[in-house]
């Protein structure tokens, strides 16, 4: 069985073909640059070199087209067919709280993802292009809407509530919804591979550190607490997001310097978090090396951005009423030795301690923690797209 699995954003997409009998991705590629010039395809056969293709790319539906053209080339191809497509599963990142899990696209599937637009407007229409396209191109295949915020539907209102009047709760929707949740389930689920323990005994924290992070709290399989709420914007300092501040410095810094929504929102999702705190870069890499020639600013952009980790991780803790795994994710999850050392240190409360040399591991599973450890700590390399496509396996199934 074959399955594509699509993130489409609002000027690019990506996909993955996967072979659900190896679980494999045997290609995948991105579009970047949709109807911006300069458009272009980068596919990426499995066991072939990568072809490009430049040229002017209008729309979502023409970006598919040179993506199906691609994987049925003569050279680069994977299949003879486009045919060979037994369903495709989309990346959706709002489901609200309508959606608790995958469905069949439909007109009422669509219709909701249409709705939701108003929680993630920079987001859902351009999933729904992508869809749109593809029942287009693709007529009789399955699509299968995978959401982001789907795994966190179990988290309880005492948890999913903010302190303010009911009503903008009932009118607007405001609550938490978290996102990155195909990530979460899918290290979860790892976990379980990993420590030959059923997920339904077990109390994981789950740490996607990335140039977005957040990180959730999961009882028995299911997300119980989580750090990003109405928007990606809540929870962790990110690369270039603020995270969590105290909701009164926006009105001031609107009033003190005259700021539209528009210049605060920027301000808050683009010139934030350590790249904001650093003045120097929003990638860890960049910290890392310059905080070890000296630079104060990137090692205080660093140790805040350790400071909240281990805040929520005493938090989640605390709310699981204990801990058996730690898991990190995402790329500087997987990659970085020195940032899970850090977050790590001073955990003896949770009898959790990570042993150095097995903590060197970069970009694949491993246990590093002392064997003394009563916490595993593990660093499990995050894939969406096989999760989505995975979903979108057994729903057609
Ligand atoms: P992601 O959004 O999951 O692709 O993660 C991207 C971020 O991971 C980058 O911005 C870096 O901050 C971080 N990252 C990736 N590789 C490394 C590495 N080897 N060392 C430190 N940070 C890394």
């Amino acid at each position: 069985m074959k399955v594509l699995v699509i993130n489409s954003g609002s000027s690019s997409l990506k996909y993955q073909l996967f072979d659900m009998k190896e679980r494999q991705a045997i290609a995948k590629g991105l579009v970047e640059r949709i109807g911006i010039p300069g458009s272009r395809l980068t596919h990426y056969p499995a066991d072939r070199e990568p072809y490009r293709v430049e040229r002017e790319i209008q729309h979502h539906g023409m970006a598919l087209e040179i993506i199906f053209d691609a994987l049925t080339h003569a050279g680069h191809g994977v299949i003879n067919n486009i045919k060979e497509i037994d369903a495709v599963g989309h990346r959706v990142v709002h489901g609200g709280e309508i959606f608790k899990g995958p469905v069949l696209v439909d007109d009422a599937a669509k219709e909701g993802i249409r709705r939701l637009a108003e929680l993630a407007p920079l987001h859902n229409p351009a999933n729904l292009l992508g869809i749109e396209a593809c029942e287009r191109l693709l007529p009789g295949i399955r699509q299968v809407a995978v959401f982001d915020t789907s795994f966190h539907h179990t988290i309880p209102p005492h948890a999913y509530m903010y302190g303010l009047p009911y009503r903008y709760y009932e009118e607007y929707g405001i609550r938490r919804y978290g996102f990155h949740g195909t990530s979460h389930k899918y290290v979860a689920q790892r976990a379980e591979a990993l420590l030959s323990r059923p997920l339904q005994e077990l109390k994981i924290i789950s740490c996607h550190l990335g140039s977005g992070s957040s990180i959730t709290a999961i009882l028995g399989g299911c997300s119980i607490d989580t750090s990003m709420g109405f928007t990606p914007l809540e929870g962790l300092t990110m690369g270039t997001r603020s995270g969590d501040l105290d909701p009164a410095i926006i009105t001031y810094l609107m009033e003190k310097d005259n700021l539209s929504p528009a210049q605060i929102n920027k301000i808050l999702n683009h010139m934030g978090g350590v790249l904001g705190v650093s003045g120097l870069s929003s990638d860890f890499r960049d910290l890392e090396k310059a905080a070890a020639e000296g630079n104060k600013r990137a090692k205080l952009a660093i140790d805040l951005f350790v400071h909240r980790v281990k805040k929520y991780i005493g938090a989640y803790a605390a709310e699981l009423n204990g801990l058996d795994a730690l898991i990190f994710t995402a790329g500087l999850g997987e990659n970085s030795p020195e940032i899970r050392a850090a977050i790590c240190q001073g955990l003896d409360y949770l009898y959790l301690w990570v042993n150095p040399e097995k903590n060197t591991v970069r970009g694949r599973e491993a246990d590093i923690s002392t064997s003394g450890s009563r916490v595993r700590v593990l660093v499990i390399p995050t894939n969406e797209e096989l999760m989505i496509a995975s979903e979108t396996m057994q729903l057609i199934n």
